[in-house]
């Protein structure tokens, strides 16, 4: 850290309450006005207008690597200056850029994606980093899925088709599908590369220019990918990319005036903010946020099956997953069995350096987000439960032993309406509840104010059915979780959002519908 000069500042509305674990979202050691000369620091550029450059203020931020807690790159601390040069250059970009034909548009998002593959290890190593997940995570999950974002909405730009109204010998109606112009897209840490694109790909297929802002807690990805549009030939201005804070990237892209639309993913918190300060210009929202999702397990499941995904479901991505199911709710006759089996099975999860190919759960994404899982478990504690597994900081030797380690938990005897069953903690603790009755685990499973994803396992078919009907949330998996179809919508109810992401959804959100109607 030679000539870099550090002042700990904290990070304004990121600050939680006393008593309140608050959602994710890490605080961060700002530095300022950094000497960088000389640093072996790597430094992120943010993507404006096809040039890699540094933020107007000349401000960077540390990021550390969550598996050593040592600071290993800078990142732009950018603010509304960028984001107007962004804006400016998506603006420049976009009548050539939704002029060209859809099939000409998708030759360039397989072209990025092709770019990307042929990087994936360099992605996949530098996701890993950046964000403390195991590379095989990163290598298997996030970089093929971000490949497959470009590619899936690469076909889809081709597909797109929009309706039309006959009436009966009166009129004919049809109705036109027009890029918005500027979109704005802001995504979280979890799935840094996965998410982004999933947001970018649909908005460049329909034909909008993009300013996007990654987490400026996992930027790493975000800045290849910028170095993959370049070098696959993307126009300039066409994505741009701005690094830096929220409350000041996020929130300047929120009220910017030349921004027609935000496609949000993060917590309820920043999405209740986005939602207040860009509701006033009529922007188009899409909202995706957090979740406390339910795993039902009825006694009559296939064991193994839902053993195995339990697992998986608890504890993938050390359970940074919106989609995880951190409440898992057993039929009473088949408790006791699962509960052991499940707790040898998350005993057996090897906790380590995240680069390791042997390693199952690596480091979580920062510390202040290590204090909040750890706040978490201690809270379980005080409202009566049990831990069953876990529940320290995970000791991991070598170059790894400051890092941000938590060893995957579970908890018992909590009831389900205490704040450890409510409230999203995001980390690797999962609680288990016994429940006697169809009506009383569909009423617990239901009851926060969250309502993303549910799984349920049962070999009852009208039980599967009656089950994912009643569930208040966006996702029902029935004997599965995580099995993903593009095509289908994404998204949560109540609290997790407004919108769907996904297939024709994402067009749509992306497009505004003219309706023509021509009299005959
Ligand atoms: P976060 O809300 O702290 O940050 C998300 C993004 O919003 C970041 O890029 C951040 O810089 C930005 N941001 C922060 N303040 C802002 C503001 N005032 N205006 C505009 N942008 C602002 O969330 P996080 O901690 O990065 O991610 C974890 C959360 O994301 C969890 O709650 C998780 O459930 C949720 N999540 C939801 C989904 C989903 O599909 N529903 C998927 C992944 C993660």
């Amino acid at each position: 850290m030679s000539g870099v000069h550090c002042a700990a500042l904290r990070t304004a509305g990121c600050e939680p309450r006393p008593g309140h674990f608050g959602e994710a979202g890490p605080r961060h050691r700002i530095a300022r006005r950094v000497t960088t000369e000389g640093s072996a620091l790597e430094k992120v550029l943010n993507y404006i207008g096809g040039e890699l450059v540094p933020a107007t203020g000349g401000g960077w931020l540390e990021k550390p690597e969550p598996a050593t807690a040592r600071t290993y790159a800078l990142v732009p601390d950018s603010d509304e200056a960028d984001v107007h040069h962004a804006v400016e250059a998506a603006a420049r970009a976009f009548p050539s850029w939704s002029a060209l034909p859809a099939a000409e548009r998708s030759r360039h998002l397989r072209r990025l994606a092709d770019t990307i593959r042929s990087r994936l290890d360099v992605f996949s190593r530098a996701e890993s980093i950046d964000t403390g997940k195991p590379l095989s995570v990163a290598s298997t999950v996030d970089i093929p899925r971000s490949i497959l974002n470009f590619e899936f909405f690469a076909d889809a730009a081709t597909q797109f088709a929009s309706e039309s109204h006959a009436m009966d010998g009166v009129a004919l109606n049809y109705t036109l599908r027009s890029p918005l112009g500027v979109v704005g897209c802001i995504s979280p840490w979890n799935l840094p590369l996965y998410l982004l694109t999933w947001k970018i790909a649909p908005a460049l297929a329909a034909g909008n220019c993009v300013v996007a802002k990654p987490s400026e807690v996992t930027p790493m990805t975000a800045f290849l990918l910028a170095q993959a549009c370049r070098d696959a030939g993307l126009p300039p201005g066409v994505l741009n990319l701005v690094h830096g804070l929220g409350p000041k990237v996020g929130a300047a892209m929120s009220v910017h005036p030349d921004i027609r639309a935000i496609s949000f993913t993060g917590s309820t918190r920043t999405g209740a903010e986005i939602a207040r300060v860009a509701a006033p210009a009529f922007k188009k929202l899409s909202l995706e946020m957090g979740g406390k999702n339910p795993n039902v397990v009825f006694a009559d499941c296939d064991f193994d099956e839902a053993l195995a995904t339990t697992v998986r479901s608890s504890f993938a991505n050390q359970g940074q997953i919106c989609l995880c199911g951190p409440r898992i709710f057993v039929e009473r006759p088949l408790y006791a069995r699962f509960k052991d089996a499940l707790v040898e099975r998350t005993r057996a999860l090897r906790v380590g350096d995240p680069l390791e190919p042997t390693t199952d759960q690596g480091a979580l994404v920062s510390q202040q987000h290590f204090d909040k899982v750890l706040g978490y478990v201690a809270l379980a504690k005080q409202e009566g439960g049990r831990i069953l597994t876990g529940g320290q900081r995970a000791k991991v030797e070598g170059r790894c032993r400051e890092g941000w380690f938590v060893e995957p938990t579970l908890v018992e005897g909590l009831d389900a309406g205490c704040r450890t069953n409510q409230e999203e903690i995001f980390g690797p603790v999962a609680t288990l509840m016994p429940f006697d009755s169809e009506d009383e685990v569909l009423a617990w499973a239901n009851s926060t104010r969250y309502g993303l994803a549910g799984s349920v396992w049962t070999k009852d078919l009208s039980r599967a059915h009656r089950f994912a009907a009643g569930l208040h949330s966006g996702i029902v998996w029935v004997n599965t979780w995580m099995l993903r179809d593009l095509r289908t919508p994404f998204g949560g109810v109540k609290d997790s959002g407004v919108g769907r992401e996904g297939g024709w959804d994402a067009l749509r959100f992306f497009t505004e519908p003219k309706n023509v109607c021509i009299k005959l």
